[in-house]
């Protein structure tokens, strides 16, 4: 019986002893008794939960790029943000969509990669321009360049490099717990509190979490227009760039394996987490996460991207090229906005005027 020698109890840390009586195990010290396939299942958990938590995706294999199809691409470097972009030789931009910089220039670059998939953009840009301006008429102090259609104009549409990753996730946790009873009768209030552990063991699939590839695309303003469609994601062929610009990633792989980790880890101990509902003070106390069937591709998925510079400063502007959400930062017009609240202002003394004439 040594085995079960080395069990300790649950509740109070105490070595268990077996009590042939009952069959199971007895603690001494709290004289809690307890089932011994329990304790051995308790066990086997809390080992596997203390183990160290294990992320290792595939090695990810580059694939050097060579456009087909006949499209003949250009590249291009922006002095001012440093982004290297691709276009076909049907481009007329010569306008950097990420910094707004007007004096990119035409260059070599090393390191593109083959996109294993890509979104075509769904939306052309005069539907873009469209969300755009839908977007804006909700902003009534808007300066007037952003309604300028020349301006406008500018949006161009890149395809934005972002790391997929693909896993599925076999996950140890355990949790302590507690359920508290409160009822009275004519004397008394009782409390019964009833302390649990808990167990919790399973799997989750994650596809397609997105960790975009380029340090020029703001990371905030990329995870702000998803979700994007990935049923509609096709394998790539250079024609999907005609008329496009396309970036390639700066952020490797083996860099963003930490967001995409982040990710994986959040959204299971947020799943495990549910199913603890029905109990009070939810306390994690270990969790062991290890992933197989792990993948990882290569995307370029659809953004239109405008940049307008007012008093000093640039706004960026990002359309969804599939969904046509609209992110952006809108400054405010301070004149607009001051003859507004005049006129506000105004009408109220009209108002307290017309009270006044009508109580003389
Ligand atoms: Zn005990
Ligand atoms: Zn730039």
């Amino acid at each position: 019986m040594d085995t079960i020698q080395n069990y300790k109890c649950p509740c109070c840390g105490a070595p268990l002893v077996f009590d042939a009586g009952s069959q199971g195990l007895h603690c001494e010290s709290c004289e809690n008794k307890f089932d011994l396939d329990t304790i051995r299942q308790l066990d086997d958990a809390e080992r596997l939960s203390g183990e160290e938590s294990k992320f290792d995706w595939e090695s990810y294999t580059p694939r050097d790029f060579t456009p087909v199809n006949g499209v003949d691409f250009s590249n291009y470097s922006c002095p001012s943000c440093g982004a290297e972009i691709s276009g076909d030789d049907t481009m007329g931009s010569t306008i950097c969509p990420y910094c707004g910089n007007s004096t990119i220039v035409k260059g070599q670059f090393e390191g593109v990669l083959r996109p294993d998939y890509i979104i075509p953009f769904k939306i052309d840009k005069k539907t873009a321009i469209a969300a755009f301006e839908a977007d804006f008429k909700k902003r009534p102090f808007l300066p007037d360049l952003f309604r300028d259609k020349k301006k406008i104009s500018e949006m161009a549409g890149v395809y934005v490099p972002f790391w997929m990753f693909d896993c599925d996730c076999n996950a140890n946790l355990t949790y302590r717990a507690n359920r508290t009873h409160i009822w009275s009768d004519s004397d008394y209030i009782y409390t019964k509190t009833d302390f649990y552990k808990l167990l919790r063991s399973g799997s989750l699939g994650f596809e397609n979490i997105p960790v975009d590839a380029s340090k020029k695309a703001d990371d905030a303003y990329m995870e702000a227009i998803e979700p994007f469609d990935y049923s509609d994601a096709m394998d790539f062929g250079s024609a999907y760039l005609s008329g496009f610009l396309a970036d390639k990633y700066d952020v490797s792989v083996e860099e963003s394996i930490l967001r995409a980790n982040a990710r994986v880890r959040n959204s299971t101990l947020a799943a495990f987490l549910e199913t603890t509902a029905g109990f009070q003070n939810v306390c994690a106390e270990r969790d062991n996460i290890s992933f197989n069937n792990s993948k990882i591709r290569y995307s370029l998925l659809p953004v239109w991207m405008l940049n307008i510079k007012y008093m000093d400063k640039m706004y960026k502007f990002a359309v969804n090229g599939q969904t046509g959400k609209v992110v952006g930062e809108y400054p405010v017009d301070k004149k607009k906005k001051w003859k507004f609240f005049a006129k506000v202002a105004g009408i109220s003394l009209a108002v307290t005027l017309a009270i006044a004439y009508f109580m003389l």
